[in-house]
């Protein structure tokens, strides 16, 4: 059966080939034409296990070439071909030195082909045949078996165009996680599975923008990377993460219809991502900010699924919460929102909104130097109120000239206590925040200065603090009143000051007293050279300008230490003392300035 001029490939051949569905079917198609088309006894083909290609394994075919369907690259007759990218021929097998070369002779084969299936210069695999008698394979079969696996290599690259477009399109290509359009087409197919419905997870990373800008986007995305690793280790074998887009994930839960798992598993991601990401030799600090969506009611779509989850997150963010949970935010919040309009004013009068001071400090000798005030409401029904979500509901409700005035008598009065008690307090400041909107109002730098003149106090004592906002914009309400109040003496204070806006250009609108620098850039500073030296020239660029520098958020003595090698005048933050009430602020002033009670020992 030496003669082969007159092959022609069958009609079934070539229909096999173009009707299979993916890679496996045509080189399934073609081991098992191959024995049909080249008198062989023997077929397979052969495609390299993995991507370091030091294995090949057979697929398909009559029976496999040799014994094991795997081969190891080097020596192998398939290997052989596959590495030379060139047809081997062997005329006989008796004595070769081939792990395959043995088998085949063992089983009675005497001569073996294996061509190589190319396409643009790279080997996808082999074709091999073998037959029991010696010197089987002629010039002519050789010709022939190359044309075909031309053909099939061409086949092989449209299924793989084809197969790797499909995961590109379904993946994302950052975290290796589903696309956005693959996670939401996940939802809906689990949505309809009769093993009951799924729940979601709307994970946010905090402050993703600031590690960006402070680290570079290899780093942003290094660290998206691990937090999508340590979220994918958690999850069940039938859960799925998904990348929105940016630094939003979905986790969607499979057969959790009352987001009992979801919960539990949103505690385990946060306690995960508690630990600093390592990212090219970077530390960088994440958090977490998870919104929970169940369906609750058995009428609920896809959509509102996603929207509550997705809301449910928002209020984590602007509560400082890790994990809110939607139902349970939908009816909470509800009644909180009520609670807060309804009871706001009783609650100032009756004094069940008050201010706790957070102490401020000197860094190099931690002599304090005065408090920021925080407003508290702990509600008796709904627990503590978040500051930001009561400011909000002060401005959504028209409330803002009544709410400052009232803020800023309670503080000057507090302030008046502790200098009663604490002589050496004269001199020392609160500060008091104001956001935006309380700036814009008309009366508040007339308010301002009636609060001061009503106690005797300097401007200065009563700080103003302003976020850094891109609502502030040159000349606007919120600006005049800023620069009406540096006219008559008072302080200001540019809070959270970060990376983000633009920021310095801040410096030549108003004039601005004290620098505050936001706890992501001194939690940054711990953890690479960058943030180090973004704080040094912050801190130098106020020096200059002669501006006091104020780090916030100071949690550790390592970021106690960097701040004040970096320069920096003062500090804030838990590990110099938490926001506390009046009476205990006023006993650690005393503590440690001396006064009435030392009058008294
Ligand atoms: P802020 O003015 O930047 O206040 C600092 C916030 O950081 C406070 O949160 C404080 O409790 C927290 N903090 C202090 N030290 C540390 C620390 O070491 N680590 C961490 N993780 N956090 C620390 P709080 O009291 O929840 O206030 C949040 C924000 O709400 C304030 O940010 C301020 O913008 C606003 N706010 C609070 N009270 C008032 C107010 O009376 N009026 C206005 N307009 N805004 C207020
Ligand atoms: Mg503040
Ligand atoms: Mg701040």
């Amino acid at each position: 059966m030496g003669d082969v001029a007159d092959v022609h490939l069958p009609a079934g051949f070539i229909r096999a080939v173009s009707a299979a569905a993916d890679q496996e079917a045509v080189l399934r198609a073609t081991a098992s034409w191959m024995p049909r088309i080249i008198a062989a006894e023997r077929s397979s083909v052969a495609l390299p296990l993995d991507d370091h290609n030091l294995a090949i394994r057979s697929i398909g075919g009559t029976v496999p070439l040799s014994g094991p369907t795997i081969h190891p690259i080097a020596g192998s007759i398939v290997g052989k071909a596959f590495r030379s990218k060139k047809t081997i021929v062997l005329d006989d097998l008796a004595g070769l030195d081939y792990a395959d070369a043995h088998a085949l002779n063992k089983a009675g084969l005497r001569s073996a082909i294996a061509g190589p299936l190319l396409s643009g210069g790279r080997c996808l695999g082999t074709i091999n045949l073998a037959n029991s008698k010696p010197g089987f394979f002629s010039d002519a079969h050789v010709e022939l078996l190359e044309s075909i696996a031309d053909l099939i290599a061409s086949f092989l690259n449209v299924h793989q165009l084809a197969e790797s477009e499909k995961v590109r399109a379904e993946t994302d290509d950052v975290t290796g996680s589903l696309s956005r359009r693959a996670a939401l087409h996940e939802l809906d197919r689990l949505f309809q599975h009769p093993g009951g419905k799924p729940s979601i997870l709307f994970i946010d990373l905090d402050g993703f923008k600031r590690i960006n800008d402070l680290h570079g986007h290899r780093t942003g995305d290094g660290v998206l990377r691990q937090i999508a690793e340590r979220i994918n280790l958690l999850l069940g074998p039938d859960d799925r993460l998904g990348r929105l887009g940016g630094d939003e994930f979905i986790a969607i839960v499979s057969a959790d219809p009352d987001g009992e798992r979801a919960a539990g598993l949103a505690a385990d991601i946060v306690l995960a991502c508690k630990l600093p990401a390592l990212v090219h030799g970077v530390r960088v600090a994440t958090s977490l900010s998870i919104g929970v969506g169940y369906p609750h009611s058995p009428d609920i779509d896809t959509s509102t699924l996603l929207s509550d989850a997705d809301h449910a997150m928002y209020t984590a963010k602007g509560c400082e919460r890790s994990i809110v949970i939607a139902d349970d935010l939908v009816r909470r919040q509800v009644g909180l929102v009520a609670a807060i309009d309804e009871e706001m004013d009783a609650a100032m009068d009756r004094g069940e909104i008050v201010f706790h001071y957070q102490p401020v400090r000197k860094l190099k000798s931690l002599d304090l130097v005065g408090a920021e005030a925080l407003v508290r409401w702990n509600h008796p029904e709904h627990g503590p109120v978040p500051p930001p979500l009561l400011i909000e509901r002060i401005e959504a409700t028209g409330r803002i000239p009544q709410f400052t005035t009232w803020a800023m008598d309670r503080i000057a009065r507090d302030l008046q206590t502790v200098r009663r008690y604490v002589p050496d307090f004269v001199g020392k400041s609160f500060a008091l925040n104001l956001t935006p909107g309380q700036l814009s109002w008309s009366g508040c730098a007339d308010a301002h200065a009636q609060t001061c003149d009503r106690y005797g106090f300097d401007r200065a004592d009563l700080l103003v603090e302003v976020v850094e906002s891109s609502e502030i914009q040159p000349n606007d309400a919120a600006e005049q009143t800023l620069k009406k109040m540096a006219a008559e003496g008072a302080f200001i204070a540019l809070d959270d000051f970060g990376v983000g806006h633009n920021a310095l250009a801040y410096f030549t609108r108003f004039p601005i007293h004290l620098l505050k620098l936001d706890q992501s850039l001194v939690r940054g500073m711990a953890e690479n050279e960058a943030a180090r030296s973004i704080l040094r020239g912050l801190t130098s660029m106020a020096r200059e300008l002669g501006i006091i520098s104020l780090a916030e958020g100071v949690e550790t003595i390592v970021e106690e230490a960097m701040c004040r090698e970096a320069g920096i005048h003062h500090g804030q933050g838990w590990h110099f003392g938490r926001p506390i009430p009046i009476d205990d602020f006023t006993e650690l002033a005393l503590s440690e300035l001396g006064g009435i009670a030392d009058l008294a020992a």
